[in-house]
């Protein structure tokens, strides 16, 4: 029995956490006391929710660091692939823009969080106990920036010292700095490049193993999370859950019918819907794995069986985008993001949503390709705008199917923009016609 338990899949066991926690959180906001209920979530609850949660946050900073620096320098390499590098890189920037774009349309039209009454809104920030805490240390750190602040806001004197307070805004200056340090990497001469590259490699590999671990906690950590605010929400908010998967199900599939059919059509000159059915399998491999890295072998076959794209142009493309061409991570992150921050009654402006823009696009870069490798960023931006990072818990329990969901745009991106460079590209002799079209 306990044999069969194990072999479950993690997901499964976070979905099952989410639902028992949901359970009993709303059993227990009307068969006990409020006094009571309070003291099993302060004192329970919410630290084993937290150990979970503190799991994953302090791994953030190596993984950030090795991930970017990392995903960078592959895309410093562009220069070694000449014009096809650049294109494709234009491709990714301008896909992944409209992606975020498109999400924050979304949920700024239609707000999950809106099932929520301001009331409830304030109970779930005090419930968390952290807005006080976390005007503090936002103050504390903008204290601290007096001294030496980062010029513009993201342009670091001293890197370590805005690491240490990545949790309180000093991410914006961390990623500029990991970004400087990849493009420098990518400068430098193979031989000399090589020890830092295995050293960042490392560094990354250890912390993916790092989240792996906590991840261990998460069907416990989502029922305690859960637990907590259900007993305080009652059933709005696994309404605004719901609404929530609805909303990112429903935007990602726009972008993959709608905008990349556009480019398929029009850059690629392909048929959309020959296209998608000749990478059925990548799709359906992306869906299953929830992983752009561990769906890269099948998208590599297929371009090149399938799709007919030549392997000279589909190799890069396809290698550097498993990795630093995230679309549906974008995309996704633009809606977690203002979705939590309205759950915690923190509306974002204009200019924060912008911020968020920019942030979900390097984001998407610095995201490993791997399930729920967005999450941890995720909460390091909430931050950013006094949200308490605890918060990713709330969509911890339901992420699965979205994060399904936003691999399968993550590596068709890659594939479309592999055709569209195709497209641009003068044939070469050794090139094989596309298979269909
Ligand atoms: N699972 C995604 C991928 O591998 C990353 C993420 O958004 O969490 O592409």
């Amino acid at each position: 029995m306990s044999q069969r338990r194990a072999r479950l899949p993690l997901h499964t066991q976070v979905l099952i956490g989410l639902v028992l926690g949901a359970i009993a959180g709303l059993i227990g906001s009307v068969a006990l006391e409020p006094k009571l209920l309070k003291e099993i979530g302060d004192n329970y609850a919410k630290p084993i929710g937290n150990i979970f949660i503190y799991g994953i946050f302090m791994v953030v900073v190596p993984l950030l660091f090795s991930a970017l620096a990392l995903g960078i320098a592959e895309l410093g390499d562009v220069r070694k692939v000449g014009r096809i590098g650049v294109r494709a890189l234009l491709m990714t920037v301008l896909l992944s823009g409209i992606a975020v774009l498109l999400g924050l349309a979304a949920v700024n039209i239609f707000n999950p969080a809106d099932q929520l009454t301001t009331e409830q809104k304030s109970q779930l920030v005090a419930s968390y106990g952290n807005q006080e805490e976390a005007a503090k240390r936002i103050e504390a750190a903008q204290a601290a920036k007096a001294d030496d602040p980062p010029l513009f806001g993201f342009i670091p004197r001293n890197p370590v010292k805005e690491a240490g307070r990545a949790l309180e805004g000093g991410l914006l200056p961390l990623m500029f700095f990991s970004l400087v340090f990849g493009i420098a990497l990518s400068m430098i001469e193979g031989e000399k490049a090589l020890p830092m590259k295995q050293f960042l490699e490392g560094l990354f590999a250890v912390s993916l193993k790092m989240i792996d671990l906590a991840m261990k906690l998460a069907p416990i950590g989502v029922f305690a999370l859960i637990f907590f605010a259900a007993s305080q929400l009652g059933a709005d908010l696994l309404k605004a859950l719901g609404l929530y998967v609805v909303l990112v199900v429903g935007v990602l599939a726009i972008h993959l019918f709608v905008v990349y059919s556009l480019a398929i059509k029009f850059i690629a000159k392909r048929n959309p819907r020959e296209f998608f059915a000749q990478m059925r399998t990548v799709m359906l491999t992306a869906f299953a794995t929830s992983s752009s890295n561990a769906t890269l072998p099948a998208a590599l076959r297929a371009a090149e069986e399938d799709l007919g794209l030549p392997r000279r142009i589909s190799s890069f493309v396809l290698t550097v985008g498993a990795t630093a061409n995230q679309n549906g991570t974008a995309l996704f992150e633009g809606i977690a993001i203002i979705f939590l921050s309205s759950m915690f009654g923190v509306t974002l402006d204009l200019t924060q949503q912008f911020t968020v823009m920019l942030l979900a696009i390097v984001a998407g870069i610095g995201t490993a390709g791997v399930p729920g490798g967005s999450l941890p960023l995720i909460g390091l931006i909430l931050t950013r705008f006094g949200v308490p990072a605890e918060a990713i818990g709330l969509i911890m329990g339901v992420d699965r199917i979205c994060d399904m969901s936003r691999t399968v745009l993550n590596v068709t991106g890659d594939m479309t923009i592999a055709a569209c460079v195709t497209a641009m590209e003068p044939k070469e002799p050794g090139d094989v016609a596309p298979a269909d079209d």
